[in-house]
């Protein structure tokens, strides 16, 4: 093997790798912060951030204890 067979060798590692990178981040980045369903509630009184069971539109905050509408980012 040749120092050029070598190098186009290791280029070809350090792209793959990148790309592999690449699609991590972008389907990382396609699921959220929250790969779950659950719905994400903010407390209107106490600003606490929660989640519950997604087929929940009202959930109770475990906080302080007041209904408090879904959270829509
Ligand atoms: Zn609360």
């Amino acid at each position: 093997m040749t120092a050029e067979q070598l190098i186009f060798a290791y280029v070809l590692v350090m792209l793959g790798a990148v790309g592999l990178l690449t699609v991590a981040e972008m389907r990382r980045r396609t699921f959220g912060p929250t790969p779950s369903d659950d719905h994400v509630f903010r407390c209107d009184g106490c600003g606490f951030l929660y989640t519950d069971d997604p087929d929940v539109d009202r959930s109770r905050c475990p906080n302080c204890g007041r209904m408090n509408d879904m959270f829509r980012f």
